[in-house]
């Protein structure tokens, strides 16, 4: 043990000096000792608020919910928490940090110390009021930058539809669905006619323009709990939940339809276009997802062989096999 025992006066010089909020309270909540750093953040001085209520000086504090915080310390002799996650700011503080940081006030972790005397009694509590600003601002951040992560894993950059491979994987659990509990599911699939064509007469960026306008009015001809996934380059497939063929041709016929009388605003003039479609049900024959893609797909070859620009339903190309 040392018997180095410090000064009132160099504590109060440290509780000074160190960054972070100290204030002590009693049981009737007026406050005892306040800090410089709490000075500073609040603008009001140790003379405007030693022996007056927190509250009455802080009449934003949520007084309920921070009373019984300070109470329960009183009562347990123990300590408490509070954490920005659960509430970002306690004391209204700004903070010097850039206004792109999208956060209106300084955020807050609180420590709430039971002060014990010699017969340890609690007749005060000690909170110490932590900036947390760089780490709210972090992880608000990180957070944003994941969930953009996962949207560019799952979308198509040029369509803004999924992708093959997550459009295929929700597919899969429809399929599955449909074959446990027999729900109705349906599978559009698209192919452009002549794209080759559109390319060489418009360019590759023309191209573009259709696949994005295509894309476009397959968005808006769905229902929210229909999947739209670009499949390849030119090929787009829609999976329709609770859906049967006859209601899938009725949409899969609005769209090749826009498709067709919807010509594309291009810098050389406007470029038409027209799809042809294969739509399949769910049938218990399909022993997995790509026999049932293959049957969709067999039905837009027969459209293209038809004459391309339009809609083949399975159960016409059954009845014909
Ligand atoms: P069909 O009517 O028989 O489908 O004729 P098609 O010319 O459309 O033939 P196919 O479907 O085989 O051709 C697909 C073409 O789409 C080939 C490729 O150059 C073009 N393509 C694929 N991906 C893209 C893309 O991202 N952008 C553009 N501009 N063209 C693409
Ligand atoms: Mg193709
Ligand atoms: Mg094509």
């Amino acid at each position: 043990m040392t018997d180095f025992a410090p000064s009132k006066e160099l504590l109060e010089f440290i509780v000074d000096r160190v960054n972070v909020g100290v204030f002590i309270v009693n049981e009737a909540q007026e406050i005892q000792l306040w800090n410089n750093f709490m000075s500073t953040n609040s603008g009001l001085n140790p003379e405007d608020v030693i022996g007056k209520n927190l509250f009455d000086c802080f009449p934003d504090l949520p007084k309920r919910w921070f009373a019984k915080k300070l109470s329960s310390v009183f009562m347990l002799k123990n300590f408490a928490f509070t954490s920005w996650e659960q509430r970002p700011h306690l004391f209204g503080f700004s903070h010097n940090r850039p206004v792109t940081s999208g956060l209106e006030y300084m955020c807050q972790d609180l420590t709430l110390m039971p002060v014990k005397d010699e017969d340890g009694e609690v007749n005060s509590v000690c909170v110490v009021v932590f900036d947390v600003t760089d780490t709210a601002i972090y992880q608000t951040m990180h957070k944003a930058a994941m969930t953009k992560l996962e949207m560019v894993s799952r979308v198509d950059g040029l369509t803004q539809l999924y992708n093959r491979s997550h459009w295929q994987s929700r597919l899969n659990e429809e399929f599955s669905r449909a074959a446990r509990y027999g729900s109705p599911l349906t599978l559009i699939m698209f192919d452009l006619d002549h794209f080759k064509l559109t390319n060489d007469t418009h360019g590759h960026l023309g191209g573009d323009a259709v696949l994005v306008q295509v894309a476009r009015i397959i968005r808006e001809s769905l229902r929210e709990n229909d999947i739209a996934g670009r499949y390849g380059g030119e090929e787009f497939g829609v999976v329709l939940v609770n859906t049967d063929e006859e209601g899938a041709m009725v949409v899969a016929e609005r769209i090749r339809a826009t498709i067709a009388s919807t010509p594309v605003p291009f810098s050389d003039g406007e470029i038409s276009t027209s799809a042809s479609l294969g739509v399949a049900q769910f049938e218990p024959k399909f022993s997995d997802v790509e026999a049932m893609i293959a049957a969709a797909d067999d039905c837009l070859y027969h459209a293209k062989e038809r004459g391309r620009n339009q809609v083949v339903p399975y159960s016409s190309v059954d009845d014909a096999e």
